[in-house]
């Protein structure tokens, strides 16, 4: 029914997206009341000039609250963002996504460089050499022109930004502590809490972000370390264990599961990597857990034990990179005052408009439930003021994809196979190898596979899995077509590109809809 009222709001003649922001501006203005009429009886809110509101206060400048804020203000709203780091863009910008792929794209030059080009009659007068104060400061350029681009956005739509600490004083107040020792009230009509996630700690092992390393320290090594032991192998533990291991360290990863690559991949794409990454050279121990870490003179002592069979035993190595995982911050954000709890997991409970039990106070992001992704954080970010402004709000958690950017990358959205399994749903499947793909071929670069999986009875596509080259902006177009509840036949009939990549998603819709892809026996 949402989706059906979201699909009618939007289905206007172009089909498009046509937010009137007039018309938005009346619809939040009207329906909801001021401030002090919808306090909880038990909370008071301070009694301020009403000409002293601001419409929106945004608690964190990351992905999610910074698209938020700049979104709040195209439709009118006069928004304030408050962020306790000296730059904006929170996680994604200046510890995650941005830093990890600047260092994966360039050592996937340099091992390339390395091992590839002289195949590729590119012959390089002397072998190349990893200068890694190069690389970093390449990574440290791309996080400041990024970070300083969210400033310049701010200013271009007028959002107040306010560097310092906010904890909501009230239900409509957050108090900001600034760095100078100064503090700031800001009183809101809405308040959106954006404050993110941070590294999960491993009991019993103290991170020093120099030798024993969270993703944070692992984006700044100094040197290339002989041996790293990443624990986790997951998606940022196999991305930055990939980015050391092309620079020169033996990597090796140890995993809980019985597999890699996190929750929700396929089990077969998983296989693939993890045999592809152990050609590269990767070491995995699979069903393993750390037991523990000791600090020996320069090198790390890591024990663990088999999950199955109890087995103990140790390995040396000189950097230990823990990456089990992310939290949820909520340190000082002064919820209780206003009778917020956290869930079990310590996240943000909140509807499917964002909003907390207090009707003020909305949370998105890593903050919430979840996958933590960035475009995840943004999609709820504008979904959520939208909402406030009186639009409808609604979000299919089953099209968000997921990449992890090695080398060959991995992408998903929908469906894994075996959740198709485990809820029992009639499924057929059509699957493309890269290697019967020209520009694959074309580019010596012919690892992995696209597959598709369609509802066997009605076509409609329920999951996109690929393993291949640029299979991260590939999965862009499985994630329109499930989004728009395309079939298999619907993508296999659209015209792609020759020679593209993107021709093998083509032929997987096709072998999943028909039997059979053209270009493979
Ligand atoms: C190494 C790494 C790689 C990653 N790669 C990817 C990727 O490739 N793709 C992807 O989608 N995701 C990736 N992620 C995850 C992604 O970074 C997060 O999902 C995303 O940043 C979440 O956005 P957010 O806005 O919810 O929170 P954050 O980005 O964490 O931003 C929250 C901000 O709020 C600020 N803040 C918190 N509390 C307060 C307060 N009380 N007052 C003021 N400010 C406050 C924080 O300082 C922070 O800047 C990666 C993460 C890591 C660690």
């Amino acid at each position: 029914m949402i989706q059906m009222m979201h699909q009618m709001m939007l289905s206007d003649d172009s089909k498009k997206v046509q937010l009137n922001r007039d018309k938005l501006r009346c619809l939040y203005l009207d329906p909801f009341p001021r401030p002090s009429d919808r306090s909880p009886s038990s909370l008071r809110v301070a009694s301020v000039p009403r000409k002293a509101y601001v419409d929106l206060v945004v608690i964190g400048g990351g992905p999610g609250g910074y698209v938020a804020a700049i979104k709040a203000a195209q439709l009118g709203m006069k928004t304030v963002c408050i962020e306790k780091n000296d730059t904006l863009g929170g996680t994604c910008l200046n510890v995650g996504c941005i830093p990890s792929k600047a260092l994966l794209n360039n050592s996937h030059y340099l091992h390339m460089a390395q091992h590839d080009f002289a195949n590729r009659g590119i012959d390089l007068p002397s072998p190349p050499k990893l200068n890694l104060e190069k690389m970093m400061e390449a990574k440290n350029n791309s996080v400041k022109g990024l970070t300083g681009g969210i400033a310049a956005l701010f200013k271009a739509n007028k959002v107040k930004h306010i560097q310092g600490h906010g904890t909501i004083t009230g239900v409509n107040q957050v108090s900001v502590a600034k760095k100078d020792g100064s503090s700031e009230v800001v009183n809101a009509r809405n308040i959106l809490i954006a404050s993110g996630s941070e590294v999960t700690p491993f009991p019993g092992i103290t991170i020093d972000e120099k030798q024993i390393v969270s993703s944070t320290g692992a984006l700044s090594l100094s040197q290339v370390p002989k041996k790293m032991v990443v624990i986790g192998a997951g998606v940022i533990g196999l991305e930055l264990g990939s980015v050391w291991q092309r620079l020169g360290a033996q990597v090796t990863a140890i995993e809980y599961l019985g597999h890699v690559g996190g929750m929700g991949i396929d089990m077969e794409v998983s296989k693939l990597f993890q045999r592809t990454l152990t050609k590269q050279g990767f070491k995995f121990m699979l069903k393993t857990k750390v037991i523990g870490a000791t600090k020996i003179g320069g090198s790390i002592k890591v024990d663990v034990e088999g999950v199955e069979n109890g087995k103990k035993e140790s390995m040396e190595c000189d950097t230990l990179l823990v990456c089990v995982g992310r939290r949820p911050f909520t340190h000082n954000l002064g919820l209780q005052s206003v009778g917020i709890s956290l869930d079990e997991r310590g996240r943000v409970p909140v509807n499917q408009r964002f909003q907390t039990k207090v009707g003020s106070i909305y949370a998105i992001g890593d903050v919430i439930a979840g996958p933590m992704l960035a475009h995840k954080a943004e999609d709820e970010g504008i979904l959520a003021v939208e909402g406030m402004a009186g639009g409808a709000v609604h979000i299919d958690y089953n099209c968000i994809p997921s990449v992890v950017y090695t080398h060959p990358e991995v992408a998903w959205v929908g469906k894994s196979e075996e959740q198709l399994k485990e809820e029992g749903v009639a499924y057929k499947i059509g699957k493309f190898p890269f290697v019967a793909n020209s520009r694959a071929k074309t580019n010596n670069d012919q690892e992995g596979f696209v597959k598709v999986m369609a509802d066997k009875n009605t076509d409609r596509l329920l999951g996109v899995h690929i393993i291949g080259p640029n299979a991260g902006e590939m999965i862009a177009e499985a994630t329109l077509a499930l989004e728009y509840g395309a079939s298999a036949e619907d993508v296999a009939r659209v015209c792609h590109p020759h020679p593209t990549l993107s021709e093998a998603f083509r032929e997987a819709n096709l072998a999943a809809y028909c039997g059979k892809a053209i270009n493979s026996i």
